[in-house]
């Protein structure tokens, strides 16, 4: 029997793990195959404080799991397979393992989505990114573009504007997802352009290994174009890490898990962190943040329920 089993290891879950280690809750943390979480898939972080040098993403995840580790946290690099969360103890499936746990901190994240192309993946990091707040400083005095046609997609090649000298957002259809008001501002923006019915063929260049441009195929005519930039934002939106928790706690209706008063769910001992229930701020800073609040909320929670 636990007394808090962590799910997720990315800065929300590691950070709830350091926190409750020195508490003294002896935290179990199931890491996941994609331990380290969105950060591993990143290269310079220059907006976490603490590093005005910037450091890389899978370093500051290396050294938050070591933090944890050192105050006696375990942790356990599996995927959880399934939970039961109708009674506590609560019950944590991992392959053919059951483990029991008094409480439960969830920072499963959210992924973002990507193109599913070869050379997308290969570029990761090095030009292709998922996170304009994370690495728009880098493309200063440079031309970039974003995919996606929704808030995200605009939000995004708004704020890339501050850096890049032209933004262009490539977008599948001729209309975009994006509210009014974005799309209002979006088209008064001088420095972006649209590139409608437009889809991402191939990101070039692998073979240099950095971002030099893409080419591009409008889907209404098949013509193929190669367009030059040097980054490429993907904004076409993010998925929940939350399969495993529908029908045992309250979601949003895009599969986020509802938080209220701090990290509390809707079935007592069992909280959330980081961007498994946050879809507006998704930082490496507010879930390291939330995963401090959910420590706190299940100490507090082990103190009560306890005889
Ligand atoms: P979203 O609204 O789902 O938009 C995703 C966009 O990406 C759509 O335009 C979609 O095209 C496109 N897309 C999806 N899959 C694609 C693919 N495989 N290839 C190319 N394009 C693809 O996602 P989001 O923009 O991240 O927004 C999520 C939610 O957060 C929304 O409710 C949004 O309003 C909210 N949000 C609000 C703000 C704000 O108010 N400031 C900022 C960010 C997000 P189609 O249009 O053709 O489907």
């Amino acid at each position: 029997m636990r007394n808090v089993i962590i799910i997720g290891s990315g800065p929300a879950g590691l950070t709830a793990a350091i926190y409750t280690a020195r508490a003294n809750l002896n935290p179990l943390v199931f890491e996941g195959y994609g331990a380290g979480g969105q950060l591993m898939l990143t290269t310079m972080v220059e907006n976490f404080p603490g590093f005005p040098e910037g450091i890389l993403g899978p370093q500051l995840m290396e050294d938050m799991r070591k933090q944890a580790e050192r105050f006696g946290a375990e942790l356990i690099r599996k995927d959880v397979t399934g939970v039961d969360l109708s009674q506590r103890p609560f019950k944590i499936q991992v392959e053919e393992n059951t483990y029991e746990t008094k409480s439960l901190i969830i920072a499963s994240g959210a992924s973002a989505k990507l193109l599913g192309l070869e050379s997308e993946k290969k570029l990761m990091g090095r030009g292709v990114t998922t996170c304009a707040t994370c690495d728009g400083f880098f493309y200063r005095g440079q031309e970039v573009a974003v995919v996606g046609g929704g808030d995200s997609a605009m939000e995004e090649a708004i704020f890339l504007t501050k850096f890049a000298t032209k933004v262009t957002v490539i977008h599948r259809r001729d209309k975009l997802r994006a509210s009014k008001i974005m799309q209002e501002k979006a088209f008064k923006n001088p420095k972006i352009e649209f590139m409608w019915n437009s889809v991402v063929e191939k990101v070039l260049d692998e073979n240099l290994g950095k971002v030099t441009g893409a080419l591009i195929r409008n889907v209404k005519t098949g013509e193929l174009i190669e367009k030059k930039f040097s980054g490429l934002f993907i904004a076409i939106g993010h998925t929940p890490n939350t399969q495993l928790f529908v029908g045992q706690l309250e979601l949003d209706e895009q599969g986020y898990i509802i938080t209220r008063n701090g990290t509390l769910t809707s079935v007592p001992g069992v909280f959330a962190a980081g961007d498994v229930q946050d879809h507006v701020y998704r930082q490496a800073i507010t879930a390291a943040g939330s995963g401090c609040m959910a420590a706190m909320d299940a100490e507090k929670f082990l103190e009560h329920s306890e005889p």
